[in-house]
């Protein structure tokens, strides 16, 4: 505390005196000490404020984010240091993220490019020839479900089930959050279960919802979570009248050495965080690389995606940064949503019965309350603009050509989330030497 005051101190009555000479507000309101609204709380350590102080430099790690870190969280610092706040791109190392966990993909790239790719990314734009080739889309597509089988090994050996090889092997591996909104993915899966026992001759491809995640040890609706997936996944993966329409997965203890299992055998990669969270994702990039397509919203480096693979090439959908700041404006209630979609009222309330853990009917209280009483993270207001994107998905599945195409041109627009890349960018605006 002693040095955090000197620091305090020599920032105020130098840096701040300096720029806004005799405004004492501004000194209030850049202190890294923050002063209680009530005299009864305690001071607080503006710990992100000191961290900007002490910074040579301070990334926002994509695009989207840095220009919120400027704009919005600190534009008075960026005002005092123009320079202080820059952005790097995250990226991926294609060695681990390609090469080591997809040497079949790695080797249809050796043998198509005959160029060094896993040092200059950016070559692997030159497979966009490729992509409407029909001899090129069918080694690429038996390459996918070689590693599908690979990873199907993997679910019946961690969880005790078959899973179907040709089904959607739909993707969200990550930390389990609220604002990464794995309750979204839940609540459709359950949509899309009521509604093939609705009408069990549905004419719609088989699907495979994997999961893989771990909570906070203290953060109980992250648990909650965890829990409502793995007791639907029961329930399912058990069903006899949907026998393999519809399974979910939650494999066990999340990892880099599990995530080198799962993603080469992505079809679909979910990137559906709250716009205005994700400050760039690198799991997005890892996904889109071994030829799985994003569902994702416009955040973090998912926006950057969208640019380098085209918007006809990734399934965006939900608010904006924009938009949720709106809506959060005008006020947000999560019941009004609840109330007029008839799907998402009939899922939640289900969710709620207790019907999917008779054993203890208030298991998902947590989760439910969460959703209805404040939904911070806005997973009703964006469950229907995702519901259609999954329709999009299905759609673009049942034509095969027009997927491997979107699946091809994905890898081959993955040159920009090189870490290489990234190095070389810190090189320049960063660490200031050559490389
Ligand atoms: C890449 C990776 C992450 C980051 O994933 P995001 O989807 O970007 O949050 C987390 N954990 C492991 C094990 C990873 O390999």
């Amino acid at each position: 505390m002693q040095l955090i005051y000197k620091i305090n101190y020599h920032f105020l009555h130098n840096e701040v005196e300096k720029h806004w000479p005799g405004d004492h507000q501004m000194k209030n309101r850049l202190s890294i000490i923050e002063e209680p609204n009530n005299p009864a709380e305690p001071q607080m350590v503006r710990m992100a404020y000191l961290s900007v102080i002490g910074s040579h430099k301070v990334n926002g790690v994509a695009a989207l984010h840095s220009s919120l870190v400027k704009q919005k969280l600190f534009p008075e610092f960026d005002e005092l240091w123009p320079d202080k706040i820059v952005n790097v791109t995250n990226g991926v190392t294609p060695r681990r993220w390609l090469a080591n966990c997809n040497p079949e993909l790695a080797e249809l790239i050796d043998s198509t490019l005959k160029s060094d790719w896993q040092s200059d990314l950016a070559r692997l734009g030159e497979l966009k020839i490729w992509a409407d080739d029909p001899e090129f889309q069918k080694k690429f597509a038996q390459i996918k479900r070689d590693n599908k089988m690979a990873l199907a090994s993997v679910i019946d050996e961690l969880c005790g089930v078959k899973v179907n090889p040709d089904a959607i092997f739909d993707v969200q591996i990550k930390r389990l959050h609220e604002y990464k909104r794995q309750q979204l993915n839940l609540l459709h899966i359950m949509a899309v279960y009521r509604r093939l026992l609705e009408d069990p001759d549905l004419d719609v491809p088989h699907r495979v919802f994997i999961f893989a995640a771990k909570a906070a040890p203290g953060y109980l609706v992250a648990k909650n979570i965890i829990y409502a997936i793995n007791r639907l996944a029961d329930r399912v993966n058990n069903d006899r009248r949907i026998i393999d329409k519809l399974k979910v997965i939650f494999l066990p203890n999340y990892r880099v050495s599990l995530a080198e299992k799962i993603i080469p055998a992505a079809d679909v990669s979910e990137q559906i965080s709250t716009a205005g969270f994700e400050a760039s994702g690198t799991g997005n990039m890892k996904l889109a690389l071994n030829g799985a397509l994003t569902i994702g919203t416009m955040d973090g480096a998912n926006v950057e995606i969208a640019e380098e693979v085209g918007e006809e090439n990734i399934f965006i959908f939900g608010k904006t940064v924009d938009e949720v700041s709106d809506l959060r404006q005008r006020g947000y209630n999560p019941r009004d949503i609840y109330q007029h979609n008839e799907e998402l009222k009939a899922v939640i309330d289900w969710l709620a019965s207790g019907d999917l853990s008779p054993d203890e009917p208030d298991a998902f209280r947590p989760l439910v309350e969460s959703l209805l009483d404040s939904d911070y993270f806005l997973t009703l207001a964006d469950y229907q603009s995702y519901s259609d994107a999954h329709d999009r998905i299905v759609k673009a599945w049942k034509a095969p050509s027009y997927w491997w195409r979107m699946a091809i041109i994905n890898t081959a627009s993955m040159g920009k989330f090189s870490s290489d890349r990234s190095i070389a960018d810190y090189c320049k605006t960063i660490w200031n030497i050559g490389l």
